[in-house]
């Protein structure tokens, strides 16, 4: 949607071709029996980039959706108890010096060197096409990249700020979530921390599906055209160019195409062999961010203690991460995170109830069955219910679950992912798959391509592309 509004405002006659029965992708939302769920995302961090891509139209997010700064952002369980993470720098700085004394500084010094990796990635390194490295030549980038510490692990860099535990973990969390290992992602991902604690955890009330429904909107209001219910299933050619795109019989007229699907699966399963830049084995070889395990619970009644976000880490981190990501199998003692939109948005829940997603990492490629979802469900309630007391299971009045299959179902998942690829450097930029095919007209865009995962991301990739397109096949019209 972000890519095709900029076409769209560029004067370009855009068609949006959608398998499901509405917009959303992964960021759909699930209603039932006055139960709201919203399928995917749910944090909104990073709001700037929302902000820059509305001031893009003229337009502010308020013009299309009301935002809540949450506080705490949200709570980490540990075995001894919950801690939660405030929103003010200031009691944060407090938390730190409670548990480590001293470490306060240490983060000043170490979020100041974080908004400035944020400033130059989200400005300068994300927002290039990465389809060559004389892009990143100028010199503002080069000195950047010296202080983007793209060499240095994250693990390796918050050690430096803290030897505290709970300290660790709060501040490795973002990456383990949404990407590797701490010990191999490039330090350069301390900018998430600085997105996490300076810019805080928001929340559009209605869910993060507010934000879908404000995109659709602007790319209507741009002249966006969408048919939902078309799945593409292969393209037209013309020498090297795509001449259209096919939904089953019908096939759609296109002097351009940005294929916005899973990557792997437009390349590997729509495009001609002769026209796809990776093999098989490429796309076999890539380290893909988790998988997830989700259940979507309506409960009877209220949850004690718990807030909108919840992480429980009260098992161990790194045998978790090792399980997702180094030797993948199933998870022995799972961290896990709960979303309770209810706690926040009286509409996500009828009175007195609570919508309860569960969210736990997997890694990609693991084919579950019911009795697997069912198995982690009841690890999850027996932990739940060691720390607030409360029993999940005597309460559920509805249920749903999403998983492995349902990824590669619903959304033609490579591998099942439910994030992209991994945050590795070696995976980073001009060495992700790139955002242009090898014909001249059909273009990338979303999380297996630059920038990556996540809905700000995303959002950006939308932009990049949109720019190369202009350059490269100006409008007529
Ligand atoms: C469980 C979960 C939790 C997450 N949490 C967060 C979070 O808290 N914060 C955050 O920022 N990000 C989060 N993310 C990541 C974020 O949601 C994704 O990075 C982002 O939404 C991906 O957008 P996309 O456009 O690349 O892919 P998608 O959202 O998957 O969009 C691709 C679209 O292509 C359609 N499609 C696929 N194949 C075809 C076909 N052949 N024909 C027609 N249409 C097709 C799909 O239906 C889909 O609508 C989360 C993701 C998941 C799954």
């Amino acid at each position: 949607m972000s890519s095709a509004s900029y076409l769209a405002q560029a004067g370009y006659d855009v068609v949006v071709l959608e398998m499901h029965d509405g917009p959303g992708g992964r960021g759909r939302q699930w209603s039932s029996e006055g139960f709201t769920f919203d399928l995917g995302p749910s944090f909104y961090w990073m709001p700037d980039v929302f902000e820059t891509f509305f001031g893009h139209f003229g337009k502010k997010t308020s013009d299309y959706y009301e935002l809540r700064r949450l506080d705490p952002s949200y709570t980490i369980y540990f075995e001894d108890g919950p801690m939660p993470i405030p929103a003010s720098m200031h009691e944060i700085e407090a938390l730190f010096e409670r548990l480590e004394p001293g470490s306060a500084a240490r983060l000043r010094t170490f979020l100041a060197d974080a908004e400035y990796k944020y400033r130059v990635g989200i400005d300068d390194l994300v927002r290039k096409p990465s389809r060559s490295v004389f892009e990143f030549a100028d010199l503002r980038i080069l000195t950047g990249l010296l202080r983007m510490d793209l060499l240095r692990s994250i693990r390796s860099s918050i050690a430096k700020v803290v030897t505290h535990p709970k300290l660790r973990q709060l501040l490795e969390f973002p990456v383990l979530f949404l990407g590797a290992t701490p010990s191999n992602t490039p330090a350069l991902y301390s900018l998430m921390n600085y997105s996490d604690f300076a810019q805080g955890t928001w929340y559009p009330m209605g869910g993060m599906y507010s934000v879908v429904k404000g995109f659709h909107r602007l790319a209507v209001e741009q002249g966006v055209r969408f048919e939902f219910n078309r799945e593409v299933t292969g393209f037209r050619y013309e020498g090297r160019k795509v001449t259209g795109v096919y939904t089953g019989e019908v096939c759609w007229d296109a002097d351009v195409v940005v294929a916005s699907a899973d990557y792997a699966h437009v390349e590997q399963k729509l495009l001609k062999p002769e026209f796809r830049r990776y093999s098989e084995s490429y796309w076999t070889k890539r380290k893909m961010a988790p998988s997830a395990f989700m259940y979507y619970l309506g409960l009877d009644t209220k949850l004690p203690n718990l807030e909108h976000h919840t992480l429980f880490f009260d098992s161990d981190f790194d045998t978790h991460a090792d399980a997702i990501y180094t030797h993948p199998r199933w998870p022995e003692k799972p961290l896990f995170y709960l979303s309770i939109a209810s706690a926040t948005d009286l509409t996500a829940a009828p009175e007195g109830k609570e919508a309860l997603v569960i969210l736990i990492p997997m890694a990609t490629g693991l084919e579950d069955d019911d009795a697997t979802r069912e198995r982690y469900l009841n690890m999850v309630a027996e932990r739940m219910q060691a720390q607030i007391g409360v029993d999940i299971r005597d309460h559920i009045i509805l249920k749903r679950t999403f998983a492995y299959r349902d990824f590669v179902k619903d959304y033609h998942a490579h591998r099942g992912n439910a994030y992209g690829l991994a945050n590795t450097l070696d995976q980073t930029a001009i060495l992700k798959p790139s955002l242009k095919s090898k014909l001249d007209n059909l273009y990338f865009a979303g999380q297996l391509t630059v920038p990556g995962p996540g809905v700000p991301p995303c959002i950006i990739s939308g932009e990049v592309v949109a720019r190369e397109i202009t350059k490269e096949h100006p409008t007529t019209a």
